[in-house]
């Protein structure tokens, strides 16, 4: 198969590739290995080259150092101090280079997830479980599971149950 990657490409996928492995991605790494899913790494032929690859879920999910992808509004993301012109374009350039990786991502059929590093620090249990479940939702919404969208009709009182205790 050809290389179909550009120059360009390559280098953000050799430059992203270098922050692999952080410490917030083996986390997740694990927890989905342990929840029984199954993944590839670091996918250099997709768009951003996307950290963790669940080809059954169709998603693509990427482990973010809230430093690096300029999580905005988040305390771990704070511009230093000196450079100020350089930094500033360094790190909004990054996530301007993010956003376009995951509209390509879509436009290919992808689902994309984003894991922050202070999500992970904050909460990694809650975090990891809105993780699972999101993915179960993309597991039925890619094989078409049918919701039924029934209305309630108002007008049918709502059974009521007492309290049960098992003795
Ligand atoms: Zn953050």
């Amino acid at each position: 198969m050809a290389d179909t990657m550009t120059r360009e490409q390559r280098h953000r996928c050799m430059s992203h590739i270098k922050g692999k492995n952080t410490k917030p991605e083996r986390i997740v790494r694990s927890w989905l290995w342990h929840q029984g899913y199954r993944y590839r790494l670091h996918v250099k032929r997709l768009p951003g080259c996307p950290d963790i690859v669940l080809p059954k879920y169709s998603t693509a999910i990427f482990v973010n150092g809230c430093f690096w992808h300029a999580h905005e509004g988040c305390d771990k993301y704070r511009r230093p101090k000196t450079n100020i012109d350089f930094w500033t374009a360094k790190l909004q350039n990054n996530k301007a280079r993010d956003e376009r990786n995951y509209q390509l991502l879509h436009k290919m059929g992808w689902y994309v997830l984003v894991v922050w590093e202070c999500q992970l620090m904050n909460d990694s249990r809650g975090t990891l479980i809105a993780l699972s479940r999101r993915l179960s939702e993309i597991f039925l919404e890619t094989n078409k599971a049918k919701i039924y969208n029934t209305t309630i009709d108002d007008s049918i009182p709502m059974a009521a149950e007492p309290m049960l205790e098992y003795k």
